[in-house]
């Protein structure tokens, strides 16, 4: 087959976070270091697959945190990261690949120019990593006080992507296993490859501490543009023995009349995501007049809201909705209807609420005439 693949090494613990999520699992900007990093490969144009290593602990995570990204399925890595990349490397070997990167997940900001260069690295070299040249003057202490000044004339720190030629840093990896060497480079090294350094970028640091964390998080917030967007939907009660709201149906002693389902609620939300993006409203999308949307379920619409945000390179930071109606009961029904709007957005139940209220019997609803929806959705542009 040939190519460039990519192994994406996340089965690190790194817990010097805090709290008990892997920092490769945490979120920055509403998705995750590792959902950055491996997405930046996926989306080169150079790269052919991308294979992330994880820990068996870690699957659900995973899962949670890259449905997004088309990867291949993970392995199981080791119980260092030189071995976890051995065991990457291992299971590309059906692709036999021409080349290989093998990137850090807790570096997110990896950029495509960086990639590039790496992989342009590889026509001349066996090996090519990403690197910055050290700038501060370096010192070597000895028992409290400085000893000498160390020329840093020929230093380098080393960062990933590290590329390879595939064969080559296989066999490395084999010949090297049982040590504990930090980074590929130095299995490289030990196998006597040359490998070249590619100047790379200070905004390419890995995810290590909290003040990292934080630092990254005023990166994206940087490059993000918040919006929101409101909905609103009213739907009339009629006859019928059930309605249909954020996706649950409800036994009631009326339905409610539409031409779709009538949800009002998954309207609203609609609504708000389309407004959040100036994409129009429900109707423009799915016009009335149109009789393929008679009695279609209301999830299709509030889908394709959430697509026409992923394909304007956002995504849904929040939304909130109110329901206003005097019957039926809303509250024994919420936690469903938020789990299933999470469920039609692939979204976390934790970024939707849904509440309601009554009027006080005052007006239409309060009348029990209709319900009425009002939805706002925060969205995240960019970043
Ligand atoms: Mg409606």
């Amino acid at each position: 087959m040939g190519g460039c693949f990519a192994i994406v090494v996340a089965a690190g613990r790194g817990t010097r976070l805090g709290g008990d999520v892997p920092k490769q699992y945490r979120e920055i900007g509403g998705r995750s270091l590792l959902a950055r990093s491996a997405g930046a490969f996926v989306t080169h144009a150079e790269i052919d697959g991308v294979r992330v290593v994880i820990h068996d602990d870690d699957l659900d995570r995973y899962h949670r945190a890259t449905r997004r990204v088309d990867l291949l399925p993970p392995v199981s890595g080791g119980r260092t990261r030189q071995e976890s990349v051995l065991f990457g490397l291992r299971s590309l070997r059906d692709f036999q690949p021409d080349t290989v990167l093998i990137h850090d997940a807790a570096r997110p900001f990896v950029s495509t120019a960086t990639i590039s260069a790496v992989v342009a690295g590889l026509d001349e070299f066996p090996g090519a990593i990403a690197a910055v040249p050290v700038v501060d003057t370096l010192k070597r202490e000895r028992d409290g006080a400085i000893a000498d000044t160390v020329d840093r004339s020929a230093l380098w720190r080393a960062q990933t992507p590290q590329g390879f030629h595939y064969e080559a840093i296989l066999r490395a990896h084999e010949a090297a296993a049982g040590q504990d060497l930090t980074d590929d480079a130095a299995v490289a090294e030990c196998a006597g490859l040359a490998v070249t350094l590619i100047e790379s970028v200070d905004d390419n640091f890995k995810v290590t501490t909290d003040d990292d964390l934080d630092r990254a998080a005023r990166m994206i917030s940087g490059s993000m543009e918040i919006r929101t967007g409101m909905g609103f939907d009213v739907h009339r009660f009629g006859p019928g023995d059930r309605i249909w709201l954020c996706g649950v149906e409800i036994p009631h002693d009326q339905g409610l009349v539409g031409h779709s389902d009538a949800d009002a609620g998954l309207h609203a939300l609609t609504d708000a995501l389309l407004g959040a993006i100036g994409a129009g409203d429900i109707g423009a999308h799915f016009p009335p007049s149109d009789e393929k949307w008679a009695n279609a379920p209301s999830s299709i619409f509030l889908q394709h809201a959430g697509e026409l945000v992923r394909r304007r390179g956002g995504h849904i930071l929040n939304l909130d909705l109110t329901l206003i109606c005097e019957a039926p009961r809303i509250r024994p029904h919420a936690d469903a209807m938020a789990a299933r709007v999470g469920e039609i957005l692939s979204l976390a139940a934790d970024r939707i609420s849904v509440k309601a209220t009554t009027t006080e019997r005052l007006g239409f609803t309060g009348r029990g005439e209709g319900l009425a929806a009002q939805a706002i959705a925060t969205v995240a542009l960019g970043g």
